[in-house]
């Protein structure tokens, strides 16, 4: 997961990309950058890895001339983590073109081919964001046109959709021209269009998230739909068009459980609502399997699980106590490479206020368990603390099979609840009994949001990919995720 936003306004953009990327930085702390464009057709740029705040200094953004420009936070998925990974990614051909990509291509290494043998495109990277952005480069070049229309764009992106398998939302600043917005033809990854009064014109944004619109002063206009391209000339004047024939909207639900800030609304579904629905059903479904529970409190694991959890707890009648505080400057655990560092770094990361826990049976809510390393440490910490008996409830069904689409969480084999039954991943965690969303309330807390959507991505809880995958492919990723084969890798 990554987050990108391109903004067209009538004087310079680079402070409101810098602001969009503050807001964007929960989706990827690697790296970040950005590209702008000024009057005379040159580019500005600045991309390094960190958070944006240590990437972007006073100095370079006095360089960043542009009315507009294309930004992106990185959170490593395909590839590796490396300066040379950071976006936005530039071809030269043709007019300049850099690409922000959230995603991840399902069918890159054989597109990587194609490019190098067939297009004679080199590639400096593994990335597939890179190879997204030279196929598209290709068949923009293919309409061989010196200025291009909205009309030639497009068409290169129906092209790019019939090669590109896999998820992907993309900003790309042509230069001299304007931005072009698309989101892949099921919509797995987000794309919001925000607008907002000029002086003399409208001004646009489109980002992974339109949580930073109200902040810049940008109304939300609309979701980008599946298979749409939307294009913003450099005057601001914008245009769309399907471009997809099987476009079918199948949005990532793991964006509502946890990827997302609870302020944005994506495919019009309140993140926040959503989440108060998770916790409703989590409630349904505890008195459904314990009516006589004799839980004392609810306890969220901080800070996603915290609205269902609130609203778990108002609908079971329970109180709602704050039973842990979050050490915010630590960063995410997960990004730690290895098993043992990610145990460590949970304890770091919470510290817990024992009181809470003293004589009481308690109930833990996560937004979701991966591989059991925060769940089995809390509940430790939980029992060292006093409490009688720990219950563990996640808002999101069992994690059993990896995300092929832009999220980096687990190889297969290390995903806690992969191959085991809800009793098993209980034992394994050490709680007196688990609670897991049903996967249709899932469903129901998200699409409850919008009815108009009926399908969501939800491959990581059922294993069925809404798009082409080899078998090779789903095997070099559990290669390249897996903690044990990387150990074995570096040793060699
Ligand atoms: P684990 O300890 O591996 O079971 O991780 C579960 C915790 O990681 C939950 O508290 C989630 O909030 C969080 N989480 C879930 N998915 C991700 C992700 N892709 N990146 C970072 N953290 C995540």
């Amino acid at each position: 997961m990554c987050g990108i936003v391109g903004i067209s306004a009538e004087s310079n953009v680079a402070s409101e990309i810098y602001e969009s990327l503050l807001m964007l930085q929960h989706r990827g702390q690697d790296a970040a950058g950005m590209v702008v464009c000024d009057d005379e057709g040159r580019l500005n740029s600045r991309k390094s890895m960190g958070y944006v705040r240590d990437v972007f200094q006073q100095r370079h953004m006095e360089k960043l001339i542009g009315s507009y420009g294309v930004g992106h936070v990185r959170y490593p998925t395909a590839g590796g983590a490396g300066k040379e990974f950071a976006q936005p990614m530039y071809v030269n051909s043709p007019y300049g073109i850099s690409l922000a990509h959230n995603g991840n291509l399902t069918n890159s290494k054989s597109l990587a081919k194609e490019l190098f043998f067939a297009e004679m495109r080199h590639l400096n990277t593994d990335s597939d964001s890179e190879v997204l952005l030279n196929i598209l480069a290709h068949e923009i070049a293919k309409q061989k046109a010196i200025n291009p229309t909205p009309e030639h764009l497009f068409k290169a992106v129906s092209k790019t959709h019939i090669r590109c398998d896999g998820a992907y939302a993309v900003v790309a600043l042509i230069t001299g021209a304007g931005i072009l917005a698309f989101r892949d033809p099921n919509g797995i990854r987000p794309l919001v269009i925000g607008e907002r009064e000029g002086k003399n014109r409208k001004e646009y944004v489109i980002a992974s998230e339109n949580a930073l619109f109200a902040s810049l002063g940008f109304k939300t206009l609309r979701d980008v739909e599946p298979g749409e391209a939307v294009f913003i000339d450099k005057k601001g004047i914008i245009s769309s068009k399907q471009c997809s024939l099987s476009a079918k909207s199948q949005p990532c639900i793991f964006e509502y459980v946890y990827l997302s800030r609870p302020d944005s609304t994506l495919d019009q579904i309140s993140v926040y609502q959503s989440r108060m629905r998770m916790g409703k059903y989590l409630a349904k479904n505890i008195l459904d399997n314990m009516s006589d529970h004799d839980i004392d409190v609810v306890i969220p694991i901080p800070d996603s699980s915290t609205t269902a959890a609130l609203q778990l707890a108002n609908e079971l009648n329970i109180p709602y106590r704050e039973g842990f505080v979050k050490n915010r400057y630590i960063g995410r655990t997960f990004i730690m490479p290895y098993q043992e560092e990610r145990k460590k770094s949970v304890r770091r990361k919470l510290n817990i206020l024992e009181l809470e826990f003293l004589n009481k049976n308690v109930l833990l809510v996560d937004d979701s368990i991966v591989r059991g390393t925060t769940s089995k440490k809390i509940i430790e910490m939980a029992k060292m603390a006093g409490a009688k008996k720990v219950y563990f409830a996640s808002a999101a069904p069992p994690i059993r099979y990896q995300n092929l689409y832009g999220i980096d969480m687990a190889a297969t084999e290390e995903l806690v609840a992969h191959n085991k039954t809800e009793e098993e991943v209980c034992v394994e965690i050490g709680a007196d009994k688990i609670f897991y969303q049903q996967l249709d309330d899932l469903i129901s807390s998200a699409k409850e949001g919008n009815p108009k959507i009926t399908d969501f991505e939800i491959s990581i809880f059922n294993g069925e990919y809404p798009t082409p995958i080899s078998s090779s492919y789903l095997e070099d990723l559990e290669m390249s995720r897996s903690d044990s084969k990387k150990i074995t890798r570096e040793a060699k």
